[in-house]
């Protein structure tokens, strides 16, 4: 398994071929005579909610976004998606309350390849804990991507998406 499109055999180094296998394009080492499937790294997130606003975090250089990062090798993710709630923001909740929301992808991103992301919601009053930034987050804020915007600051569009689905879905209830 690799996460880009690999060029060449992650085991002998040979240039790979393009082989139709199960619908689509994929890596061939003929040498080896082994086909490479890429799959993506999984990530959750936790939208946690009340009214319209939500939990964003951000690092010291980067946008606003919805807490969250990678699924370790032994967690389910949800269990992945409370740690790094509680890893960023220092709130708490256990992963059998927070409710899946939408899945999506991330192409062939530089730095991280191809991403799956998991996003899950809970509703505010659900989360314990004192909110402070923690680790690598710089800031931690109970606040809408409206009022970001309009204080001129960074969120990821895909973060704008978790937080509205979130919305709406708490709404429909
Ligand atoms: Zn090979």
């Amino acid at each position: 398994m690799v996460r880009k499109p690999p060029n060449y055999c992650p085991d002998c180094g040979s240039e790979l071929q393009e082989k139709h296998h199960d619908g689509r394009e994929r890596g061939y080492c003929q040498n080896c005579s082994e086909l490479f499937f890429q799959s993506p790294r999984p990530t959750a997130w936790t939208v946690v909610h009340e009214d319209e606003k939500a939990v964003f975090v951000r690092t010291s250089n980067g946008p606003w976004s919805v807490p969250g990062g990678f699924v370790e090798v032994d967690e389910s993710a949800a269990e992945g998606a409370v740690r790094e709630l509680e890893k960023e923001t220092n709130l708490r909740v256990s992963s059998e309350q927070i409710e899946l929301i939408r899945t999506g992808f991330h192409m062939n991103d530089p730095d991280d390849g191809s991403l799956l992301s998991i996003c899950f919601a809970v509703p505010r009053s659900e989360v314990t804990g004192q909110m402070r930034p923690k680790n690598e987050i710089a800031e931690v804020e109970f606040c809408c991507p409206d009022l970001l915007e309009k204080r001129g600051e960074r969120i990821r569009s895909v973060d704008e998406h978790r937080h509205e689905v979130a919305i709406l879905k708490a709404r429909s209830l």
